[in-house]
């Protein structure tokens, strides 16, 4: 994730009128000669107006002995949302910009306070956040900024938006700690909490699939179970490239597929999509080494006639195919290369 270049962080400052936005945050303000002066919203007082706004010089500081807090336009939002410095200044950047241009000095009027909405919700249950999390994921691969993620796709042969939308295929850019509050706010400590259990945050606090294609895969309800990952960096060792969540490999991809009599079983879920987009009923193993008996279960269940085994033709992938085709054939399925 490119830096804020300096100047915008100047511009930021400079554009914003201070007064306005904090006003906006619901503190009042008289002015007093140059300053602005008001309860602090960072400590409790409500008896001394501490708080001393200096529109002049973009600053605020509280008086009072034990907070003190101080700082810029961007900064206030930081503290007082409970936001990142880089979410503080897209909310500034972004949105607000209109809101909160600095004009005649004379603060306007605002029926609306610009926040970004946190995608997430912490009372969720597991499979709904997995949700929600797949959902910004997706967001983020339509990003501009996300050219390289749409491209490694289309390298792949998947360069239909349709199918990348049908299969809700995303991408982790590393943003999605910035759209959630602070971990020293309840709600954010609560989310990360949350995304650790689920996986999707590792135990340092770093997301699992970060610089993956993440797609979802789900149980014969429709419930998202697990996260692919896949690498797009070329530097990336053959074993890293593969990533499934800290959480029990569940789940059947394209589970449309077992309505056909017929089906392509491979070794990874960009394989099967590449199949899937060519037209074909496909499933995939997660890699050679794991043929779920649930996948095996479902097959089963779906009473599948055929499968064309197109796992990779190196070793592993061999040995793979051997293995599949003798379990297949003990249930009675015909098996192909
Ligand atoms: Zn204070």
């Amino acid at each position: 994730m490119p830096r804020i270049p300096e100047e915008a962080i100047e511009r930021i400052k400079a554009e914003t009128d201070l007064v306005a936005l904090i006003q906006s945050r619901g503190v009042k303000l008289k002015q007093a000669g140059q300053n602005w002066l008001g309860f602090c919203p960072f400590h409790a007082d409500q008896e001394t107006a501490n708080l001393i706004v200096t529109p002049g010089k973009g600053l605020f500081r509280c008086m009072a002995a034990g907070c003190g807090v101080t700082g810029n336009a961007i900064q206030f939002v930081e503290k007082f949302d409970g936001v990142s410095f880089r979410h503080a200044f897209e909310v500034l950047a972004g949105r607000a910009v209109p809101a909160f241009a600095a004009g005649d000095g004379v603060p306007k009027k605002y029926s609306t306070v610009p926040k970004l909405t946190c995608p997430l919700d912490e009372m969720a249950d597991d499979s709904k956040l997995l949700e929600q999390v797949a959902d910004y994921y997706a967001k983020r691969l339509a990003a501009p900024e996300n050219a390289a993620a749409r491209d490694y796709l289309i390298s792949r042969g998947l360069d239909d938006p349709e199918l990348w939308k049908k299969f809700g295929i995303g991408f982790s850019d590393r943003t999605l700690g910035l759209s959630i509050p602070h971990k020293n706010r309840n709600q954010g400590a609560k989310i990360r909490e949350r995304l650790q259990e689920i996986g999707v945050y590792r135990e340092t606090g770093r997301e699992h699939l970060r610089g993956c294609i993440v797609i979802p895969i789900r149980d014969g309800q429709g419930r998202i179970v697990q996260l692919y990952g896949r690498r797009i960096g070329v530097q990336t060792a053959k074993e890293m490239r593969h990533l499934y969540l800290a959480r029990p490999l569940g789940g059947v991809f394209n589970f449309e597929a077992l309505k056909s009599r017929e089906i392509i079983l491979c070794e990874s879920l960009i394989d099967a999509l590449t199949f899937i987009q060519l037209g074909m009923n496909a499933t995939c193993t997660y890699g050679t080494k794991n043929f779920t008996r649930e996948l095996f279960e479902a097959i089963r269940a779906a009473k599948i006639e055929s499968v064309r085994l197109a796992f990779d033709a190196d070793e592993a992938g061999e040995i793979a195919t051997k293995e599949a085709a003798q379990k297949l054939q003990s249930i009675g399925i015909e098996c192909h290369q």
